[in-house]
């Protein structure tokens, strides 16, 4: 594969695209906003006016969009627009249902698709190390293989249509629950008077530990990486985090799965949001729970 198209250009897509241009892949991308175009311009994509221009030449097209109403009306205008046999990877976080549909519309067009939705942030796709939760066939992902690897430092086939999205808001749920969870820990602990480093010496060795702790630890202090030393800038944004939290409980509802502390995740990350929190670290949730701004 040597030319692939590249829709959306935004925070994420941007640097992807940008990473691919490193390996020697002639980009074509595509984005409605002036400033997306024009910073991804400066890292060798090159821009095209018309989404089915980008589309037309390409031995692969990437979508990395904001939700699944995005997705499939650029895959309304791609899939009339690409040559037959073209692999279509979508690597937004989306909607497992719109997801699946936008699969099905592909293979009706005659195309191989994948879903494959990332973790690791923004850091992450400057990096190239981004962790990909792969949908789709055997053949598509085996494809994908070589574009994903310049992208990501991971890449997991999680089986089929769709079930990228499943594994990333499943992982997400868990998340967002675990960083509740440490802390109200760490605030918990910090009124009956024991030290926060005491409490990450503990709980970081012991059966509490996990990512929000170990890697990710909300105060200020015990891991020098985490955004609570940094006055809590993203990171990952706590609008993010509603907005993979809601998704996790559409799909619950949808396929009747009784998930209480995802969906009293989602309350409480709403609430943190409208109280004016949706661009800090969804880490500072913590100060929410405090009480404090
Ligand atoms: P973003 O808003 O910065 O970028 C999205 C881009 O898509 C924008 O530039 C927008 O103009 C463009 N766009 C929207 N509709 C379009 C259309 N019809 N045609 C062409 N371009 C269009 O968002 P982002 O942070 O880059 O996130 C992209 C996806 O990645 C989202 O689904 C998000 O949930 C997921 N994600 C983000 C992060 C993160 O840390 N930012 C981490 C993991 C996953």
């Amino acid at each position: 594969m040597k030319t692939v198209a590249f829709i959306g250009l935004g925070n994420m897509g941007g640097p992807m695209a940008a990473n691919l241009v490193k390996a020697n892949y002639n980009v074509k991308g595509f984005d409605l906003s002036d400033d997306a175009k024009a910073h991804a311009r400066e890292n060798g994509v090159e821009i095209i006016e018309t989404v089915e221009e980008a589309v037309g030449v390409a031995d692969a097209v990437i979508t990395m969009l904001p939700a699944g109403k995005h997705l499939l009306s650029v895959y309304e205008v791609t899939l009339k627009a690409a040559k037959a046999g073209t692999l279509f990877i979508d690597c937004s976080t989306v909607d497992v249902d719109s997801s699946r549909t936008a699969h099905t519309a592909a293979d009706e067009a005659g195309m191989l698709s994948l879903d494959a939705p990332v973790s690791g942030g923004v850091g992450g796709a400057t990096a190239g190390t981004l962790t990909f939760m792969a949908g789709g066939s055997k053949e598509a992902f085996d494809k994908a293989h070589e574009l994903l690897d310049v992208m990501g430092g991971k890449i997991v086939h999680c089986g089929g249509n769709g079930n990228g999205q499943a594994a990333k808001i499943c992982n997400n749920m868990i998340l967002g629950i675990s960083m509740i969870a440490s802390s109200e820990a760490f605030n918990l602990a910090d009124k009956l008077g024991l030290d926060k480093q005491a409490l990450f010496d503990v709980a970081s060795t012991s059966s509490g530990q996990c990512w929000s702790i170990n890697t990710y630890c909300p105060v200020p202090g015990p891991v020098p990486t985490s955004p609570a030393n940094n006055d809590y800038e993203p990171g990952f944004a706590a609008a993010l985090m509603l907005k993979d939290l809601k998704l996790s409980q559409d799909a619950a509802k949808s396929s009747g799965v009784s998930t209480p502390l995802g969906s009293h995740a989602e309350e409480l990350y709403q609430s943190f949001n409208d109280a004016g929190g949706s661009g800090t670290d969804f880490s500072g949730i913590i100060k929410f729970l405090k009480g404090e701004k």
